[in-house]
């Protein structure tokens, strides 16, 4: 009897546990182990000069990149929003970096350091207690881990071409579609091409308008092309006999617009004006001329607003960085890119 209770105890033991064995197995089959995460702290080190302070400071890459990504892009958007704009902003450092001692350009409103602040000519850069400060108590820290996060988990990764780190251009909102490099800047750039971009209307910058007296508005093109010669219209005075040529870009920005027998780029109409961007209308209205502005920025390369709609349909950040930097490649920054910057 005891041996037979011996069988038994045996059997049940096959019975329970073999199939327990097996379906663990398969498990561990059909689910991988996760590779452990581990948040690969960036050990470069940028030298910053802080124009607001006039002083240049030794950063940690990331450190500097988080106050980056604070100053360039809502904390509000979506993760992989985030994850693309640093992605963005660290490849825009690495190709001004190598460009410049490729070149051997010395930058003297840098005082000796790597990069600035003054985003008219590097990057916006914020403080983290100063953007904390901005965010305010209840989404301050919440805001700060988040951008952490998003420039922590990409680490070292930069956008190439032709194993190149590319110009990592971006901006807030486009008007519907991107712009191609060439129709906003001198040089055709393969991985900067018009592409449509959606979920524009979310910006609160997406539609705006500029009004000025009709003698303003002569005025200021005086000052830009002296040349300039205005019919003397009769009666009332029409879009169409102020205007005679006027041409576009793929992204549906002005190209060229000729006022008084002088043709105008509609970039530099954009800055002449004041226009949040190139992609305008013009009306006139009573005395006044009225431009309908669609877009914020140059339209060129990543729109912000664009990709953080794409990331709430889904997309993470290679995704989102692929679709407007065309034929990219996301990679590892490696020691011989280190060693060129
Ligand atoms: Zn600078």
């Amino acid at each position: 009897m005891k041996q037979l209770g011996y069988v038994v105890l045996f059997m049940m033991i096959v019975i329970i546990l073999i199939p327990l064995v097996l379906v663990k197995g398969c498990g561990q089959n059909s689910t991988q182990p996760k590779k452990q995460k581990t948040v690969k702290k960036t050990q470069q080190i940028i030298k910053v000069y802080i124009a607001e302070e006039d002083k240049v400071v030794d950063m940690n890459f990331n450190e500097y990149l988080k106050g980056v990504v604070a100053a360039e892009m809502p904390a509000s958007f979506n993760i992989e929003a985030l994850k693309a704009q640093a992605v963005a902003a660290r490849t825009y450092v690495y190709y001004r970096l190598i460009n410049y001692k490729k070149s051997n350009i010395q930058i003297p409103e840098h005082k000796g350091a790597d990069i600035c602040t003054n985003p008219a000519h590097c990057k916006a850069w914020i403080s983290k207690s100063n953007a904390m400060e901005k965010w305010g108590l209840l989404s301050a820290n919440k805001y700060w881990n988040k951008i952490s996060k998003a420039v922590d988990d990409t680490t070292d990764r930069i956008i190439i071409y032709n194993d190149e780190p590319i110009d990592a251009v971006f901006h807030s909102t486009s008007s519907g579609k991107t712009e191609n490099s060439e129709d906003v800047w001198a040089n055709v750039i393969p991985y900067l091409r018009s592409v449509p971009s959606q979920g524009e209307q979310f910006s609160p910058k997406y539609i705006s308008k500029v009004e000025l007296p009709i003698e303003e508005f002569k005025e200021k093109l005086r000052e830009a092309k002296p040349e300039i010669k205005f019919k003397d219209s009769e009666g009332d005075l029409s879009v169409n006999n102020l205007v005679e040529n006027l041409e576009h870009t793929e992204g549906g920005s002005v190209k060229t617009i000729r006022i008084g027998g002088c043709d105008f780029k509609g970039t530099e109409i954009r800055r002449i004006f004041e226009l949040n961007s190139a992609h305008f209308s013009l009306d006139i209205e009573g005395n006044n001329i009225v431009f309908n502005v669609k877009g914020n920025g140059h339209g060129v390369g990543m729109s912000q607003y664009g990709a953080n709609y794409l990331a709430e349909q889904g997309k993470d950040y290679e995704e989102i960085l692929k679709y407007y930097y065309k034929d990219i490649k996301i990679t590892q920054i490696d020691e011989t890119l280190q060693q060129d910057r």
